[in-house]
């Protein structure tokens, strides 16, 4: 179904068709093609005549052919003898190279995005692997249901979100995207399926969650959603200032389900490490359950290079904590602008301008979390590096079922960085460095500068997991991490 998009600052595109037939208790067949079901638009962004696929971070930039899926038994037939190398992408919102193949073939699933199946009695959804968060939620919360984990964008597939185990808000309490998936189907490129879950072929399964698209293509997955009453949260923002002040909030709060942190990294001094500490929970007074509006603002342009510099996102910084006045504000919220508040302005990417931005995002374990946090945020303001969006969230022990997925318990910290030649990368080399020492590690959908080396340090399940790649399938981001020469560096 086509998307009606027009640019500008204020401009919106059509509301898609909201999904209208679903089947309940529909048996699924791993081979069959589904029913055509509609499904609301993936995400409201143009569709090219000629497909350019970036990543969120719009760094490294690869030409690449982009082949579009529709159907499950697209591939591998669509690679049509080709000996090209091909990876599965979904919609592009990991900000390096893990959804990168340059001069290879992408295989975009996000045609592929039918509903198949929603049993209301178990809350489990089964739907084709392009489907995006968005429109599982458009179908979700009219019937109360939502997410059982959801990432800072709901524009997200769900191949994506497998390939990825992605994490949320709630990390404590549910664990990992992984967790909440009973079952999937795997097709590689030989063309033989395998559906996976905990019993069946659980080693494909533990390898296929966090596995970067590189096990197989992930055709159609369940997920188990969880019951809501009200689109609204209980919103509570306590400001903190110092990482000790977050910890004792952390050990206070355990017990709520979302919690996650806004931390100024642009402040020394008596300012260091300030930030707001935000809890939410479901609301448990029945409220309307509609469907969410369309985000109507566009970021319209590629930002010339000056606008970010120390001063703007300082400022930015102190005017995010002084826009909560009062130490504890406690208010319902929509969950729109609680889970989601970025994605009120589709492209705000371009804020960084045509160079992009990279992101650093760590996992240190609590035995070295603090010390940990301490050292790489002073590194972090010293640099003077600009970086509007720090995030700092405690992980839980719930272990992954991933053998290659990024939580671990401990402290998690993430942040944007412009990129400015000569001094970004050598930066991030030394941040990297820093998590390796501090016994962390770096989460790939998130990354464009991790080391081989550094890489093979973090994930020593790599070689494990490297028995259960698709000949056919690699990535940018695999090219360079197994390149024990370093040859293929992009820094
Ligand atoms: C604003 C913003 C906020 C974010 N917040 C969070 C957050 O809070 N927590 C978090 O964990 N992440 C977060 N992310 C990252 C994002 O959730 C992940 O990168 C996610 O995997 C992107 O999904 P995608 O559909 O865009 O997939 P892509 O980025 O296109 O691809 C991601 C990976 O999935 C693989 N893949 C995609 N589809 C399939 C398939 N069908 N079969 C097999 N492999 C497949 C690709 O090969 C690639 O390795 C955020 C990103 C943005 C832009």
């Amino acid at each position: 179904m086509p998307f009606v998009f027009s640019r500008g600052i204020f401009s919106t595109g059509k509301r898609p068709i909201l999904a209208t037939r679903y089947s309940i208790g529909m048996p699924l067949s791993s081979t069959a093609e589904p029913e055509v079901l509609t499904t609301t638009a993936a995400t409201p962004e143009p569709n090219p005549a000629t497909p350019r696929f970036e990543s969120w971070g719009r760094y490294p930039k690869y030409g690449a052919k982009v082949v579009p899926l529709t159907w499950r038994s697209d591939f591998p037939a669509v690679l049509d003898g080709s000996h090209d190398s091909a990876l599965p992408v979904g919609l592009g919102r990991s900000y390096g190279d893990v959804c990168l193949l340059k001069d290879g073939t992408l295989l975009q699933t996000t045609g592929m995005n039918r509903l198949i199946d929603f049993n209301p009695e178990t809350g489990i959804l089964t739907a084709e692997s392009g489907i995006s968060l968005a429109q599982v939620l458009d179908f979700a919360v009219p019937r109360g249901f939502f997410l059982p984990v959801t990432p800072g964008t709901k524009y997200v597939t769900l191949g994506g979100a497998i390939a990825n185990d992605i994490h949320g808000k709630n990390h404590e309490v549910a664990g990992s995207f992984g967790n909440h998936v009973p079952r999937f189907e795997l097709v590689r490129s030989d063309g033989t399926r395998r559906l996976c879950s905990r019993t069946e072929n659980p080693d494909w399964y533990s390898a296929t969650i966090g596995g970067m698209g590189l096990t197989g293509l992930i055709t159609w997955a369940q997920l188990r959603l969880r019951p809501i009453v009200s689109r609204n949260i209980d919103y509570e923002g306590i400001q903190f200032h110092g990482i000790d002040e977050f910890l004792d909030l952390k050990q206070q709060y355990s017990n709520v389900e979302y919690t996650v942190s806004w931390v100024d990294c642009a402040s020394t001094g008596k300012n260091f490490a300030r930030g707001i500490f935000m809890l939410g929970q479901h609301s448990s007074i029945p409220g309307e359950l509609k469907p969410s509006p369309e985000p109507k603002l566009v970021f319209p342009f590629d930002a010339p290079g000056f606008a970010l510099n120390h001063t703007t996102v300082s400022l930015f910084n102190s005017v995010f904590f002084h826009k909560q006045m009062k130490p504890r504000v406690k208010t319902l919220q929509d969950y729109e602008p609680f889970f989601y508040p970025l994605d009120k302005v589709l492209h705000w990417n371009r804020m960084y301008g045509k160079r992009g931005l990279v992101q650093f995002q760590y996992a240190i374990p609590w035995e070295h979390a603090k010390e940990g946090t301490i050292a790489i945020l002073s590194e972090i303001a010293k640099s003077g590096l600009a970086s509007f969006l720090a995030v700092l969230k405690a992980f839980g022990d719930i272990p992954s079922l991933g053998m290659m997925s990024f939580p671990q318990a401990g402290i998690m910290l993430a942040l944007d960085f412009p990129i400015k030649p000569g001094v970004t990368f050598p930066l991030l080399q030394r941040l990297g460095d820093m998590t390796l020492e501090y016994g962390g590690r770096l989460y790939p959908a998130k990354d464009a500068a991790m080391t081989a080396p550094q890489f093979q340090t973090f994930y020593p399940e790599w070689q494990r997991f490297a028995r259960f790649r698709d000949p056919m399938l690699t990535s940018s981001f695999w090219e360079r991490v197994t390149d024990s020469t370093g040859a293929k560096s992009i820094l």
